[in-house]
């Protein structure tokens, strides 16, 4: 067989690769606008999940709770599961079964979940794990722009901007062919990164603003008041294309230098710098300002975002040529997975479920009556804390999605999960929720099914089947739809990938994120398509966003004003110390993929706590000792990392390990009030020595 065209299976940023299935399975970086000839060390390890040692291969089941996972044939697996989702929905009713789905998720799969949970299940309650990921940043977008695409331009904008500004965000360990496009020392472009840690990204930077964990809508205020007194401000671009200015500048009026220097950290004169920097880009190429988790996990996340989009507003940013704001997606679907109906609030198209004509369209697509289809659902974090719960969902169906690791205050969620009458998981391997599982159903991944996937740009791309899947493996959406028959739907739940992504270009149409004219021949040679890609429209979609207007009714940005406030948990005598998580590059999410890749588990085999050395000192520990991070709601165990690269008040751990090396049983579920944001980013811990 030839070398076969496709995309990575982990982050947003989807690097193009060859896979040369005749070769062992061997991965080739493909050059592409995005990652120009370059893979990550997960992009290059990749084919080792292929491997059938590392992935689950048959169905599982168990009868009690107390018994082990015994295998079973498929026909037992989904006869348990359309058995037990009937008697839970006859007993309870059909909210009393939820499903929980994931945002690396191929775009048909998002799509057909999103159906099956409103149709086959009846329930409102499906929500996903992008919940966790980019809720804030397609809140704050969809209500200042009228329309939330991580990224409203192509990312090679990024690679010819004078300033680039990324907050929270560290793209040369989480994405790096993503940082070959940012400002580097000596090229005579400026980069700004704001972030607690100095992080490889922030090494890079011209200035790096290092404010306290939490404070970075502060932050942004600050450095609006700086571009108002100024006089940087685009007032011509303000008064044309925006509304809300006065509020945002009254606001920013009480974000003065030194009271900002006093809530963050960040030295006034770095504040000014960072000003300079990004007024002075416009006219070398453009300034663009990125968000990423770090400023978006937070109860206050939405909040934050806005605060710079406010920034970018006022200097005259968004729309214009070479300029922006944006945020950069995580997940590998994290784009496409928001859109397509699997969120608790929206159906297909990223249309509201609560808006009565996208509910008649989408139900005349569905072929069902509108009064059928059931309302706003539990977003993830009330969804997960009502599961077992006297009212709450009774059985689960989770596709592709760790929470027991990924989900904050972790032991809460494992406790729920107990409570539940029957939990199903579907997944490529036997992670740390299937282990919990009454029935875990063994899914096909990435080289072995076609999809399409939709990249931190907008830009729908085609993942190609590679290989087959090993015998006793099933695609999710072959899952999906044996189920739906079972449950009495004969028609309407295909298999087949091409079948789905037809009928969900149909489901689209109209729609905010609308694919009606997204052409799969197109998506087959590789050429680009970015959504809004109507029917009768360009070929290529959509590009660039606001050119000449907003996505609001009025054509306008808005920009939203708020205060800053505290985290949701302050540190205190008990708890002294922040603590906040990321991602590291030899890992990714959860690590129930990347922890059962060898080549990954060599480079990075366990969690540690990054602290500064006077706090190891004040504790008595050295470089490597076992240390306990705790918080009001549990502990996590790791090694100590000593580095005077972080904020003496702050440690720092990766969230990738299971077991008691995770860091969510530490992390706070506070939730943010409009995107249902947990608070992942800042909670108060104290560390105490371990057990050697
Ligand atoms: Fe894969 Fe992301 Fe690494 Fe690219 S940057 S190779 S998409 S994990």
């Amino acid at each position: 067989m030839t070398a076969v065209p496709t995309h990575c299976p982990y982050c947003a940023l989807q690097c193009a690769m060859w896979l040369h299935p005749d070769d062992g399975v061997a991965v080739e970086p493909r050059d592409f606008p995005t990652n120009r000839g370059g893979l990550c060390q997960k992009g290059w390890a990749a084919a080792e999940l292929l491997d059938p040692g590392v992935r689950l291969a048959t169905p599982l089941m168990r009868d009690r709770r107390d018994a082990p996972l015994r295998p079973v044939t498929w026909d037992a697996a989904l006869d348990r599961i359309a058995a037990e989702v009937r008697r839970i929905r006859d007993a309870h009713g059909p909210d009393a079964v939820a499903v929980f789905g994931g945002g690396g998720l191929t775009n048909e799969k998002a799509y057909l979940l999103g159906k099956f949970a409103r149709v086959a299940l009846g329930t409102a309650n499906i929500d996903y794990n992008g919940r966790f990921c980019m809720s804030s940043a397609a809140a704050a977008a969809g209500r200042a722009f009228g329309i939330d695409r991580g990224l409203p331009f192509p990312l090679t904008d990024v690679g010819t901007a004078g300033t680039v500004m990324l907050v929270g965000a560290n793209p040369a360990e989480t994405m790096p062919p993503l940082a070959g496009h940012l400002p580097r020392p000596g090229d005579g472009r400026a980069l700004v990164v704001a972030d607690p840690r100095s992080t490889p990204t922030a090494r890079a930077a011209t200035v790096h603003l290092q404010p306290a964990p939490g404070t970075d809508l502060a932050l942004a205020y600050g450095l609006l008041h700086l571009v108002i007194a100024r006089g940087l401000a685009d007032h011509a671009y303000i008064a044309a294309r925006t509304t809300g200015f006065e509020e945002a500048r009254r606001v920013a009026a009480g974000y003065w230098p030194a009271r900002v220097e006093r809530i963050t950290g960040v030295p006034a004169s770095a504040l000014e710098t960072a000003v300079e920097l990004l007024a002075a880009g416009r006219s070398r190429g453009g300034t663009v300002v990125l968000t990423g988790r770090g400023a978006e996990q937070h109860s206050k996340g939405t909040d934050t975002v806005h605060a710079f989009i406010n920034l970018a507003l006022a200097l005259g940013l968004p729309g214009r040529p070479g300029c922006g704001f944006g945020s950069l997606t995580g997940q590998g679907n994290g784009q496409g997975g928001r859109e397509h109906g699997q969120k608790a609030d929206q159906l297909p198209g990223y249309r509201r479920i609560d808006d009565p004509g996208a509910r008649r369209h989408v139900a005349r697509v569905w072929g069902v009556d509108e009064a059928d289809l059931p309302g706003p659902g539990l977003p993830a974090r009330e969804l997960l804390n009502a599961l077992g719960t006297p009212g709450g969902p009774r059985a689960l169906l989770v596709f592709g999605s760790n929470p027991v690791v990924s989900a904050p205050d972790a032991g809460r969620v494992q406790r729920r999960l107990a409570a539940l009458d029957f939990l199903a998981v579907t997944d490529l391997v036997r992670s740390e929720t299937a282990e919990h599982a009454d029935v875990v159903l063994p899914a096909a991944q990435w080289a072995e099914e076609d999809g399409t996937m939709t990249n931190l740009e907008g830009r729908v791309l085609l993942r190609r089947r590679a290989v087959d899947p090993p015998p006793g493996v099933r695609t999710d959406l072959e899952i999906v739809s044996a189920l739906a028959r079972r449950l009495g739907h004969r028609d309407g739940f295909p298999a087949d990938p091409a079948e789905v992504f037809a009928e969900l270009r149909r489901a689209s149409a109209g729609g905010v994120a609308d694919y009606s004219g997204v052409r799969p021949d197109r998506l087959a040679a590789g050429e680009p398509v970015y959504w809004p890609c109507p029917a009768g429209g360009p070929p290529e979609g959509t590009p660039r966003l606001f050119a000449d207007r907003f996505r609001t009714p009025d054509g306008r940005a808005r920009f939203v004003a708020a205060e800053h406030r505290p985290a949701a948990e302050e540190t205190d005598e008990t708890f002294p110390c922040h603590l906040t998580t990321g991602r590291i590059l030899a890992q990714y999410q959860s690590g129930a993929q990347t922890r059962r890749s060898p080549t990954l588990r060599e480079a990075a085999p366990e969690p540690y706590v990054e602290m500064h050395p006077l706090l190891a000192e004040r504790l008595g520990c050295a470089d490597g000792d076992p240390v306990r991070v705790v918080s009001r709601r549990g502990t996590a165990r790791a090694p100590a990392r000593l580095t005077e690269r972080i904020r003496l008040d702050t440690v720092f751990m990766p969230f990738h390990w299971a077991g008691e090396q995770r860091a969510n049983l530490v992390t706070n579920s506070a939730p943010d009030p409009v995107s249902g944001m947990p608070e992942f980013k800042v909670c108060a811990v104290r560390l105490e020595r371990d057990r050697p």
